[in-house]
């Protein structure tokens, strides 16, 4: 099958096994269940429910994934109906036959901070309503991942199958597979023709008779997505002139981040992007809405100049990090053991005790921790892979996966 695919695209056999809130992962430690935080954006009441479903239902921790979506482990079997309820009632769960597609990433603190021309919050609120309201794109597979950038540059190289980037208060570029499609459309049209893009990806992938994961596995799938869109009126143009997407930071930022508003956000990196549910209250007591980012880190926005010195104590003495020195900033880890049965290691204490002890490899540069060589969660853009072997760890980037 797909035999024109070039030979470093997988063909796909089996549909995808992302695990969701209902469609749970058999982890070694218990069911893992993933919940899909479209744009990054939760209130506190959903924090707060967060925290519950993980202090009374699982092992009390909420990880933060490379996709800006949240983790669950050590679920009893059976969990998945509890769950589910609690998460609907707190509106995490708008749709059960849509929850593993609703992957967006938005740019960090659109429309609070200097940096792009366009707010994205509208358009994370409404792709995310449009990919629900469609029972089509339940088909889509659970690898689906759509990046709407404001024009900052910190999410369009993050690797969507679709994504939107403003170029100006007036024009967007579409991208396809992380690249620029040459297709512009208006702000106020550019979801309209994320959804229009998202339907062709899945037509397409129907006629190529593939079980595609991502539109980039696709023979073509770029330039053929943009045909099909050329079919049909989605607001669109077309521009000769192709933009280079930015690459993606390493990093996003920690500290305190002046707001247009003159109000302040609080970024901060939470190790391994292991949160605590005590931490998790923490947050929610802090301000109406949190942002969880694909680096690890949460914001709390929109405090008030007399509120930014207790919080950023309150959060540090937590176990948060403000100190974009910090060696925590440059360690991220897959779950090791005990979660994973594949792993050759405890990497997330191994990587914490050479955070602690002053011992990171490779010159304390960016690096991720895995405990096997499928090298589960691994970052967009240069890191050092440190990797589990029966031997101890090897350090180098020999294999990558996606
Ligand atoms: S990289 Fe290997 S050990 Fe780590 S979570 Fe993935 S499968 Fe498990």
């Amino acid at each position: 099958m797909n035999s024109a695919a070039p030979s470093a695209v997988p063909t796909r056999t089996r549909v995808d096994a992302c695990p969701g809130a209902l469609q749970m992962h058999p982890a070694a430690d218990g069911g893992l269940a993933r919940v899909r935080v479209p744009g990054g954006s939760l209130r506190a009441v959903q924090l707060e429910a967060l925290a519950a479903a993980a202090r009374e239902l699982g092992n009390g921790l909420l990880e933060l994934t490379s996709r800006g979506n949240v983790q669950l482990r050590g679920l009893p079997v059976g969990a998945e109906a509890e769950l589910g309820d609690r998460l609907a009632a707190a509106g995490l769960l708008p749709s059960a036959t849509h929850e593993r597609i609703r992957n967006v990433l938005a740019s960090g603190l659109s429309g609070r901070t200097a940096g792009g021309p366009v707010d994205v919050r509208p358009w994370a609120a409404a792709l995310d309503a449009g990919l629900c309201a469609d029972p089509s794109l339940a088909d889509l597979p659970g690898r689906y991942l759509a990046t709407l950038d404001d024009g900052r540059g910190d999410v369009a190289g993050l690797g969507g199958d679709v994504g939107l980037l403003a170029l100006s208060p007036t024009s967007v570029a579409l991208l396809l597979a992380g690249a620029d499609s040459g297709l512009r459309t208006r702000p106020e049209d550019a979801v309209t023709l994320a959804l229009a893009a998202t339907r062709a990806f899945l037509a397409e992938r129907d006629a190529q008779g593939t079980g595609a994961w991502r539109l980039a596995e696709l023979t073509d799938g770029p330039a053929r997505v943009t045909a099909r869109l050329l079919d049909r009126r989605n607001g669109h143009v077309c521009d000769p002139g192709v933009v280079e997407v930015p690459a993606p930071p390493v990093n996003g930022p920690v500290g305190a981040l002046p707001q247009l508003d003159g109000r302040t956000a609080l970024a901060a990196l939470v190790p391994l992007g292991v949160l605590s549910a005590a931490q998790a209250e923490l947050l929610a007591g802090l301000a109406a809405e949190v942002e969880v980012t694909p680096w690890r880190t949460v914001v709390v926005p929109d405090l008030a100049e007399d509120a930014v010195d207790d919080a950023a104590v309150d959060l540090h003495r937590s176990g948060m990090v403000f100190d974009e020195a910090s060696p925590w900033l440059q360690v991220s880890t897959c779950a090791g053991r005990p979660g994973c049965a594949r792993s050759l290691a405890d990497v997330r204490a191994d990587a914490t005790a050479a955070v602690i002890g002053g011992t990171l490899p490779a010159g304390g540069a960016r690096q991720h921790w895995v405990g096997c060589e499928r090298r589960c969660g691994r970052p967009q853009g240069h890191a050092v892979d440190v990797v589990a072997t029966p031997t101890g760890y090897r350090i180098g980037n020999s294999r990558v996966e996606d």
